[in-house]
């Protein structure tokens, strides 16, 4: 008699990083957040689909990789929720962007994201250790993230202009230097407050250099800090 094949739940498709776990989130999104409305931009849906978020966290949080949640992802950090990265991803998305600039790489998701999305990818990030394990994601994944370890509040200004740059950790204020980066007609995606309450806003760069701005409504995001640490 033939050993019977004993698979694991991962290869046949019943484990919770499975295709089915990933489709579920993504009508979750395609309905909406507690905190905002649903995720219409099929492209944006279709890279929440694809990019297997179970590997941008740690092992043992790998289960709850699709559920709509921020997780740790070590020195006091978290992966954002999906619908914030959903959402921050298809205002970005409505600029027809080319080149792109993220600031707080963290654990690489919303950069695997957009690289996803075919977009032409810049990110920085302040915690050499996170961006040295995002950068092993980026590779495993075989995907084209340029990345720097530095203090994101100056931006990356070599390449700029940007068509849209998006911040993923709060400050109290918009960042000035990164408002110059930015092309005309370029979208900011950022978070602005302080640890009790913040608001995402959108901010479109005007011809004649004045800027549009406007509230998305209340996210909750780590602090955008000074400096850098090994
Ligand atoms: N976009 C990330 C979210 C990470 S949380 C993801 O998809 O996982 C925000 C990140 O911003 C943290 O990793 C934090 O270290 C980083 N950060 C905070 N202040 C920063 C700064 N001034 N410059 C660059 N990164 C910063």
């Amino acid at each position: 008699m033939a050993p019977r094949l004993r698979l694991q739940p991962e290869a046949v498709g019943l484990g919770m990083t499975s295709q089915r776990v990933r489709d579920r989130l993504v009508e979750r999104l395609r309905e909406g957040a507690a905190n905002g409305g649903g995720i219409v931009d099929e492209n944006v849906l279709n890279a929440v689909r694809t990019v297997p978020r179970h590997l941008f966290v740690d092992e043992a949080l790998a289960s709850r990789a699709y559920e709509d949640t921020a997780l740790p992802i070590g020195h006091g950090q978290t992966i954002s929720q999906p619908w914030v990265v959903a959402r921050m991803t298809e205002v970005v998305m409505a600029a027809q962007p080319g080149r792109v600039l993220e600031i707080g790489t963290g654990s690489g998701y919303q950069a695997a994201i957009l690289a996803a999305l075919g977009l032409e990818v810049y990110t920085v990030e302040r915690i050499g250790e996170l961006l040295r394990q995002a950068r092993k994601r980026f590779r495993a994944l075989g995907m084209n993230v340029r990345s720097r370890h530095d203090d994101g509040r100056v931006g990356w200004p070599e390449h700029a202009p940007y068509d849209a740059i998006l911040v993923t950790a709060a400050a109290p204020a918009l960042v000035e230097a990164l408002i110059e980066q930015l092309g005309v007609g370029g979208v900011l995606v950022a978070p602005v407050g302080g640890a009790s309450s913040q608001s995402l806003l959108r901010l479109v760069k005007r011809a004649d250099g004045g800027v549009d701005e406007d509230v998305l409504g209340p996210v909750v995001f780590v602090p955008l800090l000074a400096g850098t640490l090994d």
